[in-house]
């Protein structure tokens, strides 16, 4: 796609610090680092967002994420844990809309609220009249799919 940010990257119109290449998927630092060692993951095939990945897509962007999240891991002992995020929509915070997974990593001295990673859990007020026809639902959802 032209005008996407991303494909300009992986065509290399616009220099990344590129961590790993194949030919399904590019690693590079995300140029607003939220901790360092802050990894984008995007499949090379234009995709805007997760709801456009069929099986065989997933497969080849998925089956890279582990590995190269340990290798993030390991760029600091000071790394306690990673967090592996994706903004799907502009509803849900998606500012590029060229499909990519948020590798952050979490160091022992950085603090939950800083990161802004907290919401309010509405479990507690549902009856499990709504849990079941939440998960009937969207079970139909998943056989009209199929
Ligand atoms: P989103 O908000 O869509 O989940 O995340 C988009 C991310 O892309 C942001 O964290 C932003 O810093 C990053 N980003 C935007 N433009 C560029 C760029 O030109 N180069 C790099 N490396 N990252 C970018
Ligand atoms: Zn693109």
């Amino acid at each position: 796609m032209t005008d996407c940010i991303f494909c300009k990257i992986i065509n290399k119109e616009i220099p990344s610090y590129t961590i790993y290449e194949d030919e399904d998927i590019l690693a590079f630092l995300d140029i607003s680092q939220v901790s360092k060692g802050h990894t984008l993951v995007i499949p090379k095939k234009h995709v805007a967002n997760l709801f456009e990945y069929d099986e065989d897509l997933a497969a080849r962007v998925f089956t890279k994420i582990p590995e190269i999240a340990r290798a993030v891991r390991l760029f600091d002992p000071e790394i306690k844990g990673l967090n592996l995020l994706n903004n799907n929509g502009e509803f849900a915070s998606q500012s590029v809309f060229h499909s990519h997974f948020h590798l952050i990593p979490r160091y022992a001295t950085d603090s939950l609220d800083g990161f802004g990673l907290k919401w309010e859990t509405k479990g507690d007020t549902l009856s499990s009249e709504n849990f079941t026809e939440i998960k009937d639902t969207i079970i139909s959802k998943l056989e009209e799919k199929s």
